[in-house]
């Protein structure tokens, strides 16, 4: 079984193909960058190429192909085939997630005009977390804002978590309904999960990606009346502090630099915010971890990926070494692509 997976960003286009035979072999992968907008026809013309090489003469002989879909909403709690209401759906949902939902839709509808008859999955990054209980997922805000303006903690990162836990229940050789889990992905966006039994039941990224970590360039937690306080006496607007929470925050706001392996290079070089930077961001992480110790009670591991938790052992060991815990640490590297893969095969039987 041939699967193409493609995750389409609002200006590039990953893809990656796997055979299944049935373990999964991974055949052709890249990026097209910089795709202006509109231009995804010519995108996926490129895909095609690409494909060649592999003996995948164009997309119509694909056995399915599968999309990263970032929101779900509360509608989907599971991947899904695609069809017209599955895409209306996720139509519906652009208002959650303006900057992704579009481009992932103008992917899904571009490939079905060049394959219509290959089926499509649609694998979300929210779903994961759609086992949350209420008390984690609902703000303490009036009620409406719940149930008439679609405010609650949706969560993302939801296709990484899920496969490094079941690769962690793997490795501690039990079923991943057996663990308990605390799973970091500290990439450029970071995000930690409380899994119990093998289900998301609290996530650090809320109604967006903002919430929760510092990461690169976003500013994770902060006390909203801030924003209040900035707007009143300095003038910020909107779109400022939007993009200063998302694009100049983080690790970038606190010292100038968002790339982990620079700000270490910095710190050997005695930069005082690099170090401050790296400490803020590490005792985050410690306070997470400790918050979702006592929700779990029992932790069988805490589980770390993603760019700087896959390849950074100097703030996996400023984590750990603040921690008293009767647990296993372990380092798991992400495959969000291969679990795409996966679940729209799950998805065809
Ligand atoms: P994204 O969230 O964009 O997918 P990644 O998961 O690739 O990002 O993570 C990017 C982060 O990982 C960057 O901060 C980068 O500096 C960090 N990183 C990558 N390799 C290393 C390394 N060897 N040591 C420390 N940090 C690293």
């Amino acid at each position: 079984m041939t699967i193409l997976v493609l995750n389409a960003g609002s200006s590039s286009l990953k893809y990656k193909l796997y055979r299944f035979t049935p373990m999964a072999e991974q055949l052709a992968a890249g990026v097209i960058e910089q795709i202006p907008e509109g231009a995804y026809h010519a995108a996926i013309l490129e895909v095609e190429k690409a494909l060649e090489s592999a003996g995948i003469a164009s997309l119509a002989v694909l056995d399915a192909i599968g999309h990263r879909v970032v929101h779900g909403g509360e509608r989907f709690t599971e991947s899904v085939r695609i069809n017209q209401t599955v895409t209306e759906a996720i139509r519906a949902l652009i208002p959650l997630a303006p900057l992704h939902n579009p481009a992932n839709l103008e992917g899904i509808e571009v490939t079905r005009a060049h394959a219509p008859s290959v089926p499509q999955v649609a694998v979300f990054d929210t779903a994961f977390h759609q086992t949350l209980p209420s008390y984690a997922y609902r703000y303490a805000l009036p009620e409406e804002t719940y149930t008439r303006m679609g405010v609650r903690r949706y969560g993302f990162h939801g296709t990484s978590h899920r496969f490094v836990a079941k690769e962690a229940a793997a490795g501690l050789g039990k079923h991943p309904s057996d663990v308990n889990l605390i799973t970091l992905h500290l990439g450029n966006g970071a995000s930690v999960c409380a899994v119990r039994e093998g289900r998301s039941v609290d996530t650090s990224m809320g109604f967006t990606p903002l919430e929760g970590l510092v990461m690169g360039s976003r500013s994770g937690d902060v006390d909203p009346a801030i924003l209040f306080y900035l707007s009143r006496e300095y003038g910020y607007t909107l779109d400022a502090l939007d993009s200063m929470l998302n694009k100049e925050s983080g690790l970038l706001g606190l010292c100038g630099e968002n790339d982990m392996r620079l700000i270490h290079e910095k710190i050997a070089a005695g930069d005082p915010r690099a170090m401050l930077a790296h400490e803020i961001f590490c005792y985050r992480i410690v306070k997470y971890i400790g918050a979702y110790a006592a929700v779990l009670g029992r932790v069988d591991a805490v589980v770390f990926t993603g760019g700087i938790g896959e390849n950074d052992a100097i703030t996996r060991h400023a984590v750990t070494k603040q921690l008293s815990l009767d647990t296993r640490y372990l380092v798991i590297p992400t495959n969000e692509e291969l679990e795409i893969a996966v679940q729209t095969m799950q998805c065809l039987v």
